[in-house]
């Protein structure tokens, strides 16, 4: 029986084209798999400004530049790079048939990399102090470009006091910022703003009330968590934590039978080099999985 015209068959599809979706093409690539990667839109690492814990990368590297290496890497394996954002997943006796950008798609296995979208607050000019690094949203990354500075979290719940812990290991002066009301849990020290009492101006952020300048900092660090984009797997019935991080075994499968899933939509340190770990360890469990062991 031939397939329908619409439909392409693949040894391996892998839905997003981040870190850990491109790393994991070109292992699949070179381990000489037919592999696509269905790229649904921008990666998280398009909003670093410059990255220096990325290994390899003494003089730092920007996301974008990294993205597009990444990308040329798998392509100059082989790898297909479709534009198209995954609507539905569901299983078939071969493994997996996926709907996107309105054609359908059926692979032995499948490579969950959808990662995360960060939450982010209605401030004026927030995009471009996020790309300038004034605004930050990953401390782990680059406190270490903040020692000394004069930094504010911006939370509304307990996520911002443990990031003030972890950032008072590199400065004396953090403040927390409580979106809206404070609550019982926050401590007295915890200042309760509003949107619009957060300007960016050229190398500062400016806290204002009634028109007086309350305070100035050198870096905002966001902490208002993120949805984690694990939805196409929990629609087949696979575990997650009680954030909607996927739990994987040592081999990164989820619990559906030939879905696995690497990066920052699994439980873990969102950081680069895990996605990318990750995405070799699930692409040679693909590989292992297509040979029969
Ligand atoms: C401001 C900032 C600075 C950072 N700095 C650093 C740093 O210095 N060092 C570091 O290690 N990490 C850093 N990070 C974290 C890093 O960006 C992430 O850990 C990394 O991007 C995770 O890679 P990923 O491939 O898992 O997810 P992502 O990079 O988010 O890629 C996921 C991809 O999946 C796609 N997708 C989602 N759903 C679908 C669907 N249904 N169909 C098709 N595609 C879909 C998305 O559009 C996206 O392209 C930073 C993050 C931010 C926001």
């Amino acid at each position: 029986m031939t397939a329908p015209p619409d439909l392409q068959t693949f040894e391996a599809v892998v839905i997003g084209a981040g870190p850990a979706g491109l790393t994991a093409a070109t292992y699949l690539a070179r381990f000489r798999r037919r592999v696509l990667v269905l790229d649904g839109g921008p990666s998280r690492a398009a909003w670093i400004p410059e990255s220096h814990n990325t290994p390899g990368f003494p003089q730092g590297v920007r996301g974008a530049d990294l993205l597009s290496r990444l990308r040329t890497q798998a392509q100059e394996f082989g790898a297909i790079i479709q534009a198209g954002r995954v609507e539905a997943l569901e299983a078939i006796p071969t493994g997996f048939r996926l709907e996107a950008g309105g054609g359908r798609i059926e692979a032995a296995t499948v490579l969950l990399a959808t990662g995360v979208v960060d939450r982010l607050p209605g401030i004026p000019g927030l995009e471009a102090a996020i790309r300038s690094s004034l605004v930050r949203m990953c401390p782990i990354c680059d406190a270490y470009e903040a020692i000394d500075s004069r930094i504010a979290i911006l939370g509304d719940g307990p996520l911002a006091e443990r990031e003030a812990r972890f950032l008072r290991t590199y400065s004396q002066d953090v403040t927390v910022l409580q979106f809206g009301e404070a609550t019982e849990e926050s401590s007295p020290a915890v200042v309760s703003i509003g949107a619009d009492d957060l300007k960016f101006d050229d190398q500062t952020i400016v806290l204002r009330r009634a028109g007086d300048v309350m305070a100035r900092f050198d870096h905002l660090y966001l902490a208002l968590g993120c949805a984690i984009q694990s939805d196409l797997a929990v629609s087949m019935g696979a575990r997650q934590d009680e954030t909607g991080s996927l739990l994987v075994d040592g081999h990164q499968m989820s619990s559906v039978e030939g879905l696995y899933a690497a990066g920052d939509v699994v439980r873990g340190l969102n950081q680069i080099s895990v996605a990318a770990g990750e995405a070799a360890i699930a692409a040679a469990a693909m590989h292992n999985r297509l040979r029969g062991f």
